[in-house]
């Protein structure tokens, strides 16, 4: 795994490009620059908070390889959340209102989860 040397929580003074959804980081924005070091190499690794959350959330840095998770299986692992919790059988296809970009589903993932969250603590509460 990469050496993280510091994480900073900048907000945006241009564009960036999230490295796990691959989408604009927009100027005015808050997002996450993690500087690494990895095989002697120093870089900054930048995210949307959102992103990195999601990824703790499903638990996508515990199959991840050495170098670290990378955009590519990020995307691939938020593609296979939806494909198994939001796949429409009748259409064949993911439901229409998940087919969005991976920064959209990243945060409705989020929303999913801290509602289901919700949910489970109210039928403990109940004991239904
Ligand atoms: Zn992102």
């Amino acid at each position: 795994m990469p050496t993280i040397l510091k994480e900073t929580y900048p907000t945006a003074k241009k564009e960036h490009i999230c490295e796990f959804c691959a989408c604009k980081i927009h100027i005015g924005q808050k997002y996450i620059r993690q500087t690494n070091v990895y095989d002697g190499t120093k870089y900054d690794f930048i995210t949307h908070q959102e992103c990195k959350e999601v990824a703790r959330k499903l638990r996508m840095y515990d199959d991840c390889d050495e170098e670290g998770l990378d955009g590519e299986s990020f995307r691939e692992n938020l593609d296979s959340y939806v494909y198994a919790n939001h796949y429409d059988d009748e259409a064949d296809d993911v439901c229409s209102d998940w087919q969005l970009s991976h920064y959209e589903i990243a945060k409705k993932v989020l929303e999913e989860l801290k509602t289901e969250n919700k949910y489970e603590q109210k039928r403990n509460h109940t004991g239904h």
